[in-house]
């Protein structure tokens, strides 16, 4: 099963990948902890994508489409995954269906996690990261068990720097202007299917394997 995550930065896209992941026994593959992980280490990448994550811009496609076509590529894909930040603009979205057609292949959900603005902007200040293993908390919702500790590998959990309030008003203009359009994208595609994400996380995920079972 090969499924893509939409919504706003926030919505809990990540959050829910991870449990369809674990699941469906699926890779969860999300470009934006490719592209930390690779600040963090110092590469080239990392740093040319530092530069645009900061601001709240998407990287560039060039950047992006290349590095999430060779991990798709990898053993590990071959019955299914779930993508997680990608695709974010229209020209992603044909680079990974023309791929896909060259296999005879194709994505069989775009999931829609649907949160309002409002809810977001509330959200990002709460959420807290490790940048170690790629999992996410929040210190109302879904905290830790241990203050500040990741549960999954015990590493120091951060506010990431582009969940400052300033940058995350830059990340939802984005949002709107280039990666909404993919919702009418996948849906004139007849795969979109939409779920509410202002509800309890289980719920969320309740709705989502209705969906895939
Ligand atoms: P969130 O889960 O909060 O939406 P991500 O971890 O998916 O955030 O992305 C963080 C940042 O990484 C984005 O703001 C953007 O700069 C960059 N990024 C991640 N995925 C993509 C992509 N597919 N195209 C362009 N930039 C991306
Ligand atoms: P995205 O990957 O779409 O950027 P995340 O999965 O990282 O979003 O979730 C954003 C923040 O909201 C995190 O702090 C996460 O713990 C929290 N969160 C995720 N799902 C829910 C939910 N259903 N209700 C409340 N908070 C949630
Ligand atoms: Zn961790």
């Amino acid at each position: 099963m090969k499924i893509i995550m939409l919504g706003a930065p926030g919505a809990g896209k990540g959050t829910q990948a991870k449990m369809i992941a674990e699941k469906y026994s699926i890779p969860h593959i999300s470009t934006g902890d490719i592209f930390r992980s690779n600040i963090k280490n110092g590469t080239q990448l990392g740093m040319e994508a530092k530069k645009y994550m900061d601001q709240g811009l998407l990287v560039p496609d060039e950047l992006t489409v290349k590095i999430l076509l060779d991990r798709v590529a990898k053993e590990d894909c071959a019955g299914g995954y779930v993508l997680d930040g990608f695709p974010r603009t229209i020209p992603q979205a044909q680079v990974l269906d023309n791929a896909l057609k060259e296999i005879d292949d194709k994505i069989d959900f775009a999931i829609n996690v649907d949160v309002p603005d409002e809810n977001i902007v509330r959200r990002m200040g709460g959420r807290r990261a490790c940048l170690s293993c790629g999992a996410t908390y929040h210190i109302e919702h879904i905290p830790p068990k241990k203050e500040g500790v990741c549960d999954a590998c015990g590493k120091e959990l951060v506010l990431r720097d582009d969940d400052k309030p300033e940058t995350v008003k830059n990340r939802l203009d984005v949002y709107h202007q280039q990666t909404q359009p993919l919702i009418d994208f996948y849906e004139k595609k007849g795969i979109l299917r939409t779920v509410d994400g202002t509800v309890d996380m289980k719920d969320v995920f309740a709705a989502i394997t209705g969906i895939l079972d």
